[in-house]
């Protein structure tokens, strides 16, 4: 039932785990309520021992693990926990080896939020970088290092005025509970973004996030400054990928979020593998697991997440949270079909791992990549991002020019801004939008100058192109 084109983007190379399985599934669990015991196993062939699927030894999750049963979107009644187990960790082993997510020399942060997610993406990476150190002591050459793993969690107390010591302690304890290889914990303030005193940091953030009226730009703008502080935290003490635990459910929410957003331009680059368009490329080593497959995950190997402190969605985004719930409790694949379906819209070219010099591990991933089929984007890179997003930008809207001639400052940050922002983030009132303008860190406006600049040269360009009111008919 594996999906053997290579163009498959949902991750389903193993031989047992496939999507379109999941309506099997359906009828199993229905199958299952009404009473009859031992599961029949996928395509109508009888398993009426409840047992695995895939080894056909073992027993069921269902059978071993009756509390956890229910979760991981029908997988409790195919397959035993070390199946189960091992595809989950096929499918991120296999999202890390085709898109060169990590290689020997890498030094990777894992951004641990203390949700269930992230807690398997760093339990993953430590699986992974444990394997690699035994390779490494067995080896008699050593020629291949072990690339290094740091954990950073950013606290958003100032934001969200909670008291978050007890969390970080948890949390703590998880991460050095991972070694040997040690690993580097940092805790950082979302403030941070600023390089101001710390008491001016906070009050800027705080103006900042005050200046934005609605509940979702609020929001939108607070996973910003998170991707902002991770950033800096990479940059700092040199690391070179940045791991975020982003499951398909939660790209399924982005897709629709977007979608009503009216972010269809930019969708595309939020939604891959990876996203270079950063200083330090992200990495979505998880982006074909079900959240519901890591919360079982969870449960059977008791892994500890910290959920005290993660704050529930608000406005458009929790709305379509909700949404998805409702869609997953009724049908668990329409998550992945979501996913699918908007992985049809063509990368941009950020979306691979920058090539660097004559590596050989860039060597190993092109071949990789050519071998799965996933085709580099020969597009042009987009010239402009989204002062506050960091989205692609269309071509310049023209509509502003002439105040932009004008050097009005309020027009001037609008023209660096995607229309999604313009109308859920900004400020509409020009002295709000300055002052808002103003207590961005610098690491946003810097590159907004820069986007300003390229316009200018652009419209430049453009304007000596132009015929004149006087020569075009009218
Ligand atoms: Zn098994
Ligand atoms: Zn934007």
């Amino acid at each position: 039932m594996a999906c053997s084109s290579g163009t498959c983007q949902s991750g389903c190379y193993k031989e047992e785990y496939s999507v379109n399985d999941e309506n099997k599934t359906q009828k199993l669990v229905k199958a299952n309520c009404e009473g009859s015991n031992g599961v029949s196993a996928r395509g109508g062939v009888a398993n009426g021992h409840g047992l695995c699927i895939k080894c056909k030894v073992n027993e069921t999750i269902a059978a071993t693990h009756p509390d956890v049963t229910g979760r991981g979107g029908g997988d409790s009644l195919r397959f035993c926990t070390d199946c189960f187990r091992s595809n989950l960790f096929g499918k991120f082993k296999f999202a890390v080896t085709s898109n060169g997510m990590i290689t020997p020399s890498d030094n990777v942060l894992v951004a641990f939020s203390g949700g269930t997610s992230s807690r398997v993406a760093l339990q993953f990476v430590h699986e992974m970088q444990f394997r690699a150190q035994k390779n490494f002591d067995a080896s008699r050459d050593r020629s291949l290092p072990v690339f290094g793993v740091g954990v950073a969690y950013i606290d958003e107390s100032t934001v969200l005025s909670n008291d978050s010591d007890r969390a970080i302690d948890e949390m703590n304890l998880i991460v050095s509970s991972l070694a040997p290889p040690a690993k580097h914990f940092h805790v950082v303030p979302t403030e941070n973004i600023y390089s101001v005193d710390s008491t001016a940091r906070r009050d800027r953030l705080s103006e900042l996030l005050n200046a934005v009226s609605d509940t979702t730009g609020k929001e939108d703008l607070l996973v910003q400054l998170r991707m902002l502080a991770l950033q800096k935290i990479a940059l700092e003490n040199g690391y070179t990928k940045l791991v975020l635990g982003t499951c398909t459910s939660r790209i399924a929410c982005h897709v629709l979020e977007a979608t009503v957003k009216g972010q269809g331009f930019s969708l595309a680059a939020d939604i891959q593998y990876v996203d270079a368009r950063w200083e330090t490329p992200v990495v979505l080593p998880l982006r074909d697991c079900l959240t519901e497959e890591l919360k079982m995950l969870c449960s059977l190997d008791s892994l500890k997440s910290v959920e005290a402190f993660q704050q529930p969605r608000s406005g458009i985004n929790g709305l379509i949270s909700s949404f998805v719930n409702i869609l997953r409790e009724e049908n668990p694949s329409r998550e992945s079909t979501i996913v699918r379906t908007a992985g049809k819209l063509t990368p941009f070219c950020f979306n691979r791992i920058p090539e660097v010099g004559n590596d050989n591990s860039h060597l190993a991933s092109q071949r990789r990549q050519k071998k799965y089929n996933l085709k580099p984007n020969e597009s042009l890179p987009p010239k402009s991002f989204c002062l506050v997003c960091n989205s692609p930008l269309k071509k310049p809207d023209d509509t502003n020019l002439d105040e932009f001639y004008n050097g009005k400052t309020s027009a001037q940050i609008y023209m660096v801004a995607c229309s999604s922002c313009q109308y859920q983030i900004l400020p509409k009132e020009p002295s709000s939008l300055e002052f808002f303008y103003s207590r961005l860190p610098q690491s946003m406006t810097a590159l907004a100058k820069d986007n300003l600049n390229n316009q200018k040269l652009l419209r430049n360009q453009i304007q000596d192109c132009l015929l004149s009111d006087s020569d075009d008919g009218t």
